[in-house]
């Protein structure tokens, strides 16, 4: 069936043999995989008027192809999750780069040999550059905060320039924290690199899927045993109570998967999980080309953290425009239908989160999965991985 608006009138939640709240990555990878593997009936309920959750990409009133939720690079080591994906895309060829403005000079990040000799010039450069071969190792990837707990004073020059200039101020805009504040693993995602490679990623497997995520999304859902309905609330459907899920006075039996904030099924009443959400601004301008490469990092100036430009990752043709993307970083308000994007990695919010999670451990046929529902820092191959593992586990149980 496709994917239609809202409830038909005879819908009965009974009728499935599993219900999968949301369309994104987590919920779409197990739908296919219960259709398919298990032949099970599946009923996806999506909230957004939309599938493919926020790598959901569309083209704009210019033309251009934009991702409306955020720029979408898609990398991978994990060779079952890139196997996977490219059942239902060709993927690009694509290799992201990106600048950081620095004082108005664009330097690559991660911060590398290149970066190293722009900003120290070319024979200090190369002299700094030989000390960081000699204490790492050739192509090394040194998160920023083993750089600064380094006692030499040469690699503290290093260091301090990388974290004044790369990583404080954008640190900043987009956590209001400084980096010694943030979980290591946020910073660490972008480690200097010793060497020359000038991506921002060095998975073997990166690009863009040929035709855009969406149409990706597309191919994943269509299955005959997968009926998606969109502009529908899940929380309007199902309920969990007394370690039961309900929908109305009966209990729902099938298996229930769940991909949204796990404190909205509890009216928040433990508290709000802190996430942090974005205000994106998109603007076209009447020119082929705005910035040399897809992302530009405002990393000591501006209040935006970075700007995209699309075209650039997509390789879409449109002569005389392009749409370009800054975005604006700020704490979630619950209930304000702002979208939490970013989970806050601190002990007190993992410790909320597992009190949540504590409350759906005894529902045998409860599972949340996904970046909100994992209440992780998750890329779009991790929520793969994943979706996949629990489908692993559901379709051996089925
Ligand atoms: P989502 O995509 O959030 O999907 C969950 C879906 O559930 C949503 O559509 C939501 O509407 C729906 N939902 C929630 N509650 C309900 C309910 N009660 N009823 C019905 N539906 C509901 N990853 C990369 O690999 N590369 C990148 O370059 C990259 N860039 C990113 C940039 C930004 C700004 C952000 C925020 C994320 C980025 N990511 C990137 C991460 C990527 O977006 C996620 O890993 C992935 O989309 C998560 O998939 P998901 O299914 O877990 O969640
Ligand atoms: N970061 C930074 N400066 C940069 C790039 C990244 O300070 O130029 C830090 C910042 O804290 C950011 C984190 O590293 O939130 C992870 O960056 P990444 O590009 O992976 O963020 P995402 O694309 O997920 O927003």
């Amino acid at each position: 069936m496709p994917v239609v608006h809202g409830l038909p009138k005879a819908f009965d939640v009974a009728d499935y043999d599993a219900l999968v709240v949301g369309a994104g990555y987590a919920g779409s990878v197990v739908a296919r995989e219960l259709a398919e593997r298990a032949g099970k009936k599946v009923c996806v309920l999506e909230r957004r008027p939309h599938i493919a959750g926020n790598a959901y990409d569309c083209l704009d009133e210019a033309g251009v192809l934009i991702h409306l939720y955020g720029p979408h690079i898609y990398h991978t080591y994990d060779e079952r999750v890139h196997e996977y994906l490219s059942r239902f895309t060709d993927f690009t060829n694509y290799q992201h780069r990106v600048l950081a403005n620095i004082h108005g000079t664009l330097m690559p990040v991660p911060f590398n040999h290149t970066s190293l000799k722009m900003a120290f010039g070319p024979e200090r450069g190369e002299a700094l550059f030989a000390k960081l071969v000699e204490k790492f190792g050739l192509d090394r990837k040194v998160p920023i905060l083993e750089l600064r707990a380094q006692d030499d004073p040469e690699l503290e020059e290093v260091a301090d320039y990388v974290f004044e200039n790369v990583f404080l101020h954008y640190t900043m805009k987009q956590w209001g924290q400084t980096p010694d504040q943030v979980d290591p693993s946020v910073t660490g995602r972008v480690p200097v690199l010793v060497g020359d490679d000038d991506r921002y990623f060095q998975s073997p497997h990166q690009g863009m899927p040929a035709k855009g995520y969406t149409d990706l999304f597309d191919h994943m859902l269509d299955h005959a045993n997968i009926d998606v309905f969109l502009d529908v609330d899940a929380r309007d459907i199902v309920r969990v109570e007394d370690g039961k899920i309900m929908a109305g006075d009966l209990a729902y039996e099938g298996q229930v998967v769940y991909t949204g904030p796990l404190d909205e099924l509890f009216g928040l009443d433990l508290g709000a999980l802190p996430y942090r959400t974005l205000d994106l601004d998109f603007e076209t301008l009447p020119v082929d080309e705005f910035q040399p490469v897809c992302t530009v990092n405002y990393t000591t100036s501006e209040d935006f953290t970075r700007i995209t430009e699309f075209k650039h990752m997509t390789g879409q043709v449109v002569p005389g425009k392009t749409t370009i993307l800054r975005e604006y970083s700020k704490a979630y308000e619950p209930g304000s239908g702002q979208t939490p994007y970013y989970a806050i990695l601190e002990p007190q919010n993992k410790a909320l989160y597992a009190s949540y999670l504590e409350r759906v451990a005894g529902v045998a046929n409860f599972h949340a999965v996904g970046r909100l529902a994992e209440y992780r820092y998750y890329d779009m191959d991790a929520v793969v991985a994943s979706a996949l593992a629990l489908a692993d586990k559901l379709v051996a149980e089925a």
